[in-house]
């Protein structure tokens, strides 16, 4: 089979390095700075992959004791290891090394809710809370090994949360703190966590949430939690059950404020981490300390160009692996400076970002497709009077980038001055496996280009199974050979790990996107597999679709998904929201279908469009496709696991408005 390859493929814009990047004048000299440079570690990564991760583990990691086996095992088996008998501790690594030799520097700014309360910490202030919350967690008789859930909003004092995890090789297994009392428990319950730490309430965009309160109902459901750890955010009065529940100010100041590192074996787990459940119930995905740190560490020095002077912004949230790997264990792992964002981009005003920015010289910026969709929706005034003149890279991760919203990006954040890196890659790859080196690589809008060292990207025939040789091919997206961040297990169900990742193409990873390679090597991701349209024998990818839509000047967003028809197999059902003060007309419909027939072919015309208040989206953002499908299949019965939804509400209002239209 192939997937169509739409106009975006043929006669693509590229975007060369931007001259400021190569000029040492105005910024450091990328690591990176010539395709032909790319290509060489590349390929030496791919063919060496013992040399070249080995001097890499070397550079960027402290071992306490040095590993003699750099690889075994393999995705057969799916008993990947690597760095066998190396010793080392995350947070010894991320933290003590930089409070030893940069005491002073500062390794986290705050930007609160308010956008006047920052608060900074530096390397020796990290080092003594990391240390005393470790003694605490000991104090409660955690052990390495045990399993210990987090559930906080987005201050300070979560990354000392995880850190300390690690210093005593407990595992964290961290809950973004907007999922529900029952999503909460379920995780708690699947990786039978001991401890929960958590805070009084949480502050986001000027409204409180009652975090605590979350945390009791979910906790009393779950027999293996022994302490509740509780972080005083608010002041606000909490429910509180004698003996299980701990302030955490009381027990930090009886701890000591050092805590000797645990030596961890590279493949003993750091974390485990749920997926954002776009398709399915989530999975238990479970990181180790070695390959995962290294990863994390290598990805943020050569994708995102870090220097030491640089102010590193991933405004994810720590509940995400985004947040996992560029908000605390990469940058922290270099001794950068690492930017927590506690609130919203819209709070006070849609300028907030840029507000950030310019407040605190950010060098790198990290979003989602979704939040610059948003805020193009809103319109460029708020950009206005911003000096975003410090950025040098700004990265884009979670779905496929709509070119329309790349060029947006470029243009209104980065001024045509900064790389945009569009990084693809999967809470189970543990780093970034697919994007552009800022200095190395030109750009295609849309395309997140090619591959980072030691992946082996390889597109398959999705029914043969065969690799799809050469350029201008469009199958499934796989990897050839194993990295040394890749998850290693879904917790407690390796069957689950082999079935979705490893079984379905024998001796590959495979990551359940479906992908292109264009005539020039670049890779496209054109969305899920699983939500590939097939209209009369003709493969269709929702992400081209949907980029064809955005082009029209009235869409904000679009989700483009499979109907069933007699006739053709599937048709095309579209689904949008509007920009501001644009009105929803039969007139636009038609508009906007005729645009896809221009932009794509008459073959991809939908058959309906529904302008809609809102689409359903994961609570990290993403379009969840599987829910407009079954509320178009008439299976709104069987919407399946919902609990990963933002906006519950939003399914009544589709399911109206698609009745209303049929
Ligand atoms: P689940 O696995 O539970 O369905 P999920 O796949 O959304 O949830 P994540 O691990 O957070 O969970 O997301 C990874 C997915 O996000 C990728 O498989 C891909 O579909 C999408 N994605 C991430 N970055 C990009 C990108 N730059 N371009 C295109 N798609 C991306
Ligand atoms: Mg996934």
């Amino acid at each position: 089979m192939t997937v169509e390859a739409g106009s975006n493929t043929m006669n693509d814009p590229i975007f060369p390095v931007p001259k400021r990047l190569l000029d040492s004048k105005s910024s450091p000299t990328p690591y990176v700075d010539s395709f032909e440079k790319y290509q060489e570690m590349w390929k030496q990564s791919v063919e060496d992959p013992d040399t070249f991760f080995t001097n890499l583990s070397k550079e960027l990691l402290s071992w306490s004791k040095p590993f003699q086996t750099v690889r075994s095992g393999g995705f057969a088996e799916g008993d990947v290891a690597w760095f066998l008998e190396g010793e080392l501790n995350a947070s010894y690594n991320c933290v003590d090394r930089h409070a030893l030799a940069t005491p002073d520097k500062v390794a986290i700014i705050h930007e609160g809710d308010e956008p006047d309360s920052v608060r900074k910490i530096t390397y020796r202030e990290l080092l003594q809370e990391v240390s005393r919350l470790a003694n605490v967690l000991k104090s409660l008789g955690v052990r390495k090994g045990d399993n210990i859930a987090i559930y906080m909003p987005m201050i300070p004092e979560a990354v000392v949360s995880l850190l300390a995890c690690a210093r005593i090789g407990a595992v964290h297994s961290v809950v973004f703190a907007g999922f529900s009392s029952d999503s909460l428990r379920d995780r708690i319950v699947d990786a039978s966590a001991k401890v929960v730490l958590t805070a009084d309430e949480g502050k986001r965009g000027g409204k409180s949430i009652a975090t605590k309160r979350i945390v009791d109902q979910a906790v009393a459901n779950s027999p293996s939690v022994s302490n509740v750890l509780v972080f005083r955010r608010t002041g606000a009065e909490v429910p509180w059950t004698e003996g299980r529940d701990l302030w955490w100010h009381e027990e930090m100041a009886k701890a000591r404020p050092y805590c000797a590192p645990e030596p961890m074996n590279a493949e003993d787990p750091l974390f485990l981490l749920y997926t954002s459940g776009s398709t399915g119930t989530p999975k238990g995905v479970m990181h180790t300390t070695g390959g995962y740190l290294l990863g994390a560490g290598a990805t943020v020095k050569y994708i995102f160009d870090y220097h030491p002077q640089d102010i590193f912004a991933c405004m994810a949230d720590i509940g995400w692996i985004t947040g996992h790997t560029y908000i605390v264990y990469g940058p922290l792992v270099l001794g950068a400076t690492t930017l927590l964002f506690e609130s919203t981009p819209t709070y006070p005003t849609p300028s907030r970002f840029w507000e950030v920015v310019q407040k605190h010289k950010v060098t790198q910026f990290y979003t989602a497709p979704t939040a610059i969709r948003a805020l193009r929706r809103l319109g460029d005034k708020w950009l206005e009077g911003y000096d975003l003149s410090s950025l040098r890279v700004i990265g884009s991760v979670g779905e496929p980038i709509n070119p329309e919203a790349w060029e947006w990006y470029n243009e209104q954040v980065g001024k045509k001055n900064c790389a945009v890196v569009d990084t693809y890659w999967q809470t189970e790859t543990g780093s970034i496996i697919v994007t552009p080196l800022p200095g190395a690589i030109a750009t295609k809008p849309g395309s997140a280009t090619f591959p980072f060292f030691g992946i082996k990207p390889v597109i398959l025939d999705p029914t043969s199974g065969k690799e799809l040789e050469g350029n201008d091919v469009t199958g499934v997206l796989a990897v050839g050979q194993p990295w040394p961040s890749m998850a290693r297990t879904v917790y407690n169900n390796h069957h689950r790990y082999l079935d979705t990742y490893l079984r379905p193409y024998n001796g590959y990873y495979f990551t359940g996107d479906g992908a292109s390679r264009d005539k020039d090597g670049y890779i496209w991701i054109r969305g899920r597999v699983d939500d590939v349209i097939n209209v009369s024998g003709h493969r269709l990818s929702t992400a081209e679709i949907e980029s064809a839509l955005i082009l029209h000047h009235s869409v904000a967003e679009a989700a483009v998904i499979g109907g069933h028809d007699d006739l053709t197999g599937q048709c095309i059902h579209a689904f949008t929201t509007l920009k501001p003060n644009i009105e929803d007309s039969e007139g636009l419909e038609k508009e906007l279908a005729l645009q896809v027939r221009k932009v794509i072919g008459p073959f991809a015309t939908p058959k309906a469009i529904y302008c809609v208040s809102d689409l359903p989206k994961t609570r990290s953002g993403k379009i969840m496709r599987r829910i407009l499908r079954k509320i178009v299949n008439n299976e709104a019965d069987q919407l399946g696991d919902t609990s990963t939804l933002a906006d519950p509400s939003v399914v009544e209002m589709l399911i109206d408005k698609v009745k209303q239209s049929s």
